[in-house]
């Protein structure tokens, strides 16, 4: 039986279902969720090849019919003209307004499916199934969708709130232990923010996550789902003067700046760049005395210990600290002229700075390079 995480929001409640072998109970699963017996399945052409056909035959099992799209495997697919070629396929089958959308892929494949499911007929019904660990623990979980533009990631999308999440980690069997380890890290994450018992079960389970065990994965996908609904809830909309949402962007400042330097070109994972904007933050709270350095070197050695990357000299490329701060001046948390960021009082307690010197910035960096 999967393990049932309820997540309750203002206008809606789902479940979000974790387990072993979920996309061969999908359509039972399913069924009684689905207004109608139809679906559209969007996923990219990897996924194709591993699971697409399991996710099929169990739909067709119960009774519900589909149509496929497939795009191409990354970033680039998150784009206007992958939204606008489905849509148009969409709408030339004859879409009803109760034909569910399926997400099935990573975040990649979640975001563009979510964001047709927002806006197709002005909402149509949406599931996720996500199948790698980062879009298991983070992007399928919050109701966040969304496109690229040419002028930033991201920039372009609106909430949409799946009927459930299907997060099945036997699909992460086949997922190449990089992504694996990247996605890893937006669970780090949430242990550093708010749970210093989450840290500590990462050090003594993350090797079981990273390793393939699926009774560990599906723990850890449990808690972190768990942490991040729980703040979503909080903050819905990114609209609460609380702001709460804003410290899930732990890492993510420096984590973007390093993404950006190498033009988003894949090269560098969105979880690696994080890995190490997570201890770039960390080693700025330490500077600013914030922080005990011995939380900052358990980090270092949790980390360390998964062959992850943490510090900037651990990535196989260079970059200049002067180059970092001009992408994080252009990023959109810059506020009112100063670096916003989210530091940490120790692992587990996470809170909004927007007030950092720039010189500090480029001196936790300069060390870490
Ligand atoms: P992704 O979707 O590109 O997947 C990574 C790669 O793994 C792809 O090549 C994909 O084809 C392949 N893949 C997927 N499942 C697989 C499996 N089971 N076995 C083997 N290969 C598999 O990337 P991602 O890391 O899942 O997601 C990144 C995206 O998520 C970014 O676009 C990011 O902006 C977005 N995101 C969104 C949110 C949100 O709140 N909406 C949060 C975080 C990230
Ligand atoms: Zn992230």
């Amino acid at each position: 039986r999967p393990v049932s995480l309820p997540v309750a929001l203002s206008h809606t409640s789902y479940d979000i279902l974790i387990g072993t072998d979920l996309l061969k109970r999908a359509g039972a699963l399913l069924a009684p969720l689905l207004p109608q017996k139809k679906a559209v399945i969007i996923t990219d052409s990897n996924v194709e090849t591993l699971y697409l056909e399991r996710l099929q035959n169990s739909l067709s099992e119960t009774g519900i019919t589909f149509r496929t799209h497939v795009v191409m495997p990354g970033e680039a697919s998150k784009s206007f003209k992958t939204f606008e070629s489905i849509i148009d396929s969409i709408l030339e089958d004859g879409i009803e307004r109760k034909t569910a959308i399926i997400a099935l892929g990573g975040g990649v494949v979640g975001d563009l499916a979510g964001f047709i499911a927002a806006s197709t007929l002005r909402g149509l019904p949406f599931v996720q199934i996500p199948t790698t660990l980062l879009s298991q623990v983070d992007s399928s979980v919050g109701g966040k969708t969304g496109i690229n533009t040419r002028w930033g990631k991201n920039l372009v999308g609106a909430f949409c709130q799946p009927l459930t999440v299907l997060a099945d980690v036997s699909t992460l069997q086949t997922l190449p232990a990089r992504e694996l380890k990247a996605g890893y890290a937006e669970i780090v994450k949430a242990g550093l923010i708010g749970s210093r018992r989450l840290f500590r079960w990462c050090e003594l389970n993350g090797k079981a996550v990273l390793e393939g065990n699926t009774e560990a994965q599906t723990e850890a996908v449990r808690q972190a789902c768990a942490f991040k609904t729980e703040v979503v809830a909080a903050d819905e909309r990114e609209q609460q003067a609380s702001n709460g949402r804003a410290l899930l962007n732990l890492g993510h400042t420096f984590g973007h700046a390093l993404e950006a330097e190498m033009g988003y070109d894949g090269r560098l994972l969105h979880g690696e760049a994080v890995s190490v904007g997570m201890q770039l933050a960390c080693a700025l709270s330490v500077r600013l005395g914030l922080c005990s350095a011995a939380d900052y070197e358990r980090l270092t050695a949790h980390l360390h210990a998964l062959e992850m990357p943490a510090h900037v000299r651990d990535l196989p490329y260079s970059f200049s600290a002067r180059t970092l701060i001009t992408h994080m001046q252009r990023d959109k948390k810059m506020q009112d002229g100063k670096l916003s960021f989210v530091l940490l009082r120790g692992i587990g307690e996470a809170f909004t700075s927007r007030d950092i010197d720039d010189h500090l910035v480029h001196e936790v960096l300069t060390e870490d390079g």
